[in-house]
């Protein structure tokens, strides 16, 4: 305790610990954040090279009022802090065929584009468009910023998800409307954002369309790293203390109670309120005693299928590629037989789908003068697969590289600047998650709501999670709820005037 406030912990300065942060802030709380790595961010960190500035993780903004109202907590505007641009299109799709399919939030634009590949089914794409919008009205609106607890959550809204057909996984349920090959590729790729395969994602997940359809896609001037930036610099402001280069070892428990945290340097903090954004898996299993832990158990902990890897090739080029779009997914060969090997074999294959990202096609602040800043990002298995990435990830990023320079960037090797990758070593070492995974425990039905790991711990009172690991998920929307989940469990400390959400200033295209 400090002085006569409440003392809080938050373990992690990703996403979703930094809004939690600022949350308990905002309450009266005396927050401490704590990171174990050097830069704040978690998987939104920033790396700088040859005068080239990478966002590590995230770039795709979507839902930017979730960070408008951790602003507004503070009676502030996100704007005069940091510029969100519109990013159209959204995605540009690119087919092995050389078709290409521009996603864009536009109802009109949507239909043109699926008139051009495959006119049959302009029909079906409404129904699946107001099917999405359903599933987000009920799934997104009504349930990700609201605490799930037990069975009886998840009975509550069991019948709205059987009409809903969550049953069906992603693809199952776009293919119902869609025929064409290509669109279904088009409109079931999300859920790998937040590391689902469509086809064994839940349909709820459909709602990831609506959402970008009504909110739309935004990119921050400066990239991801402004974001981070703003928000530490919000919490540093408003008196939180943040410390870098701080991992913590233990949580401590008492008469089943949070006590406060060790570091791994061997400091003991007392806190009263522990909220961990890191992985609730490590968390649990390596950061508090078995003896405090009755319900997740290391067995229990153990069952937890977690997400798929990610292989992430960073690079500059001092050639300006123009014609390629902000965000392009550059699709391969293979798409269920690839994903088939990613989530179930846990091969590394020859052939990839591959997201690009060009942030120098809205902020040419981010690469010197006549230069472009990219990175080309695979989905690959976790660390419970074999490959060896010490001998691998050279081997791998060379044919990564060689693949974009056949296929959309003539010229790339001799007109490099830098190159360097991240692959599931990363996720393991450095951010310190289970089997190496990108985005937590793998967002199936089986693993979402009541049946991912908890926001309010079951075990230890005063322990909270935020993050990708606990409910409502991974991506940026869904780490942010999660602190939202939290507050909701939180009573001020003192009197603090609740401030008006800025959700409804957002007008999107849908
Ligand atoms: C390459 C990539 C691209 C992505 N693209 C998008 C996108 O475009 N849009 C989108 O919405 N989402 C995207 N995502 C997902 C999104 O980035 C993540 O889900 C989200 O940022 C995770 O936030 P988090 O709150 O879970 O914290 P994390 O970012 O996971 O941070 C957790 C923090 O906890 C710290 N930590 C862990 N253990 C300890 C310990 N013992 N002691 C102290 N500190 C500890 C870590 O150092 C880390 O900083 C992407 C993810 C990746 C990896």
């Amino acid at each position: 305790m400090s002085g006569n406030k409440s003392s809080v912990a938050v373990i992690g300065a990703g996403l979703g610990g930094l809004a939690s942060a600022l949350r308990f802030l905002a309450k009266g709380y005396d927050v401490t954040l704590y990171d174990a790595l050097d830069t704040p961010g978690g998987r939104a960190v920033v790396f700088e090279r040859e005068g080239h500035v990478f966002d590590a993780g995230p770039t795709v903004v979507t839902a930017p009022y979730l960070i408008d109202e951790l602003f507004a907590l503070f009676g502030q505007r996100r704007e005069d802090h940091v510029t969100f641009m519109p990013v159209d299109p959204f995605y540009r799709v690119e087919f092995t065929d050389g078709s290409t399919f521009d996603y864009v939030g536009e109802e009109e634009r949507i239909l043109a584009q699926i008139e051009k590949l495959s006119p049959r089914d302009v029909e079906g794409y409404k129904k699946l468009a107001d099917h999405s919008r359903r599933i987000f009205d009920k799934g997104y609106t009504e349930l990700a910023d609201v605490p799930f607890e037990g069975l009886a959550d998840m009975f509550r809204v069991a019948p709205d998800m059987i009409k809903l057909e969550n049953y069906r996984t992603v693809y199952g349920l776009v293919s119902k409307y869609i025929q064409d090959e290509r669109l279904r590729q088009v409109f079931t790729f999300q859920p790998l954002l937040v590391g689902g395969s469509p086809f064994r994602t839940s349909s709820i997940y459909m709602l990831i369309h609506w959402l970008e359809r009504k909110w739309g896609v935004w990119f921050a001037q400066g990239g991801t790293g402004a974001i981070v930036r703003a928000l530490v610099e919000l919490f540093q402001q408003h008196g939180g203390t943040l410390r870098l280069s701080t991992p913590i070892r233990t949580i401590d428990v008492d008469n089943g109670a949070v006590q406060g945290i060790v570091t791994e340097q061997g400091e003991r903090v007392a806190h009263d309120v522990v909220v961990a954004n890191a992985d609730p898996s490590m968390v649990y299993r390596h950061m508090i005693g078995r003896e405090h832990r009755r319900k997740n158990t290391d067995r229990k902990v153990g069952r937890v299928k977690n997400s798929m890897s990610l292989f992430v090739t960073y690079f500059g080029t001092d050639k300006l590629y123009d014609d390629i779009a902000h965000h392009t997914i550059v699709l391969g060969p293979r798409y269920k037989g690839l994903l088939d090997d990613i989530f179930k074999r846990r091969v590394l294959a020859d052939d990839f789908s591959l997201y690009l990202h060009r942030p120098t096609a809205s902020d040419r602040s981010l690469a010197p003068a006549g230069r472009e800043t990219f990175y080309v990002l695979s989905p690959v298995p976790n660390q419970l697969s074999d490959i060896d990435w010490d001998k691998m990830a050279p081997i791998y990023q060379d044919r990564i590289l060689t693949h974009l320079e056949e296929r959309m960037m003539p010229g790339l090797r001799e007109h490099l600047t830098c190159a360097f990758s991240v692959d599931p070593r990363y996720f393991q070492n450095d951010l310190r998650s289970a089997d190496g995974a990108a985005f937590g425990p793998e967002p199936l039905l089986t693993q979402s709501a009541s049946f991912r790991y908890q926001n309010k711990s079951p075990d230890v009172a005063g322990l909270f999670f935020v993050g990708a690991g606990t409910h409502p998920g991974a991506g940026m929307p869904g780490v942010i709820s999660s602190a939202k989940v939290v507050d909701r469990y939180i009573d001020a400390v003192g009197e603090v005037p609740r401030a008006q959400s800025p959700a409804a200033t957002w007008k999107g295209a849908a």
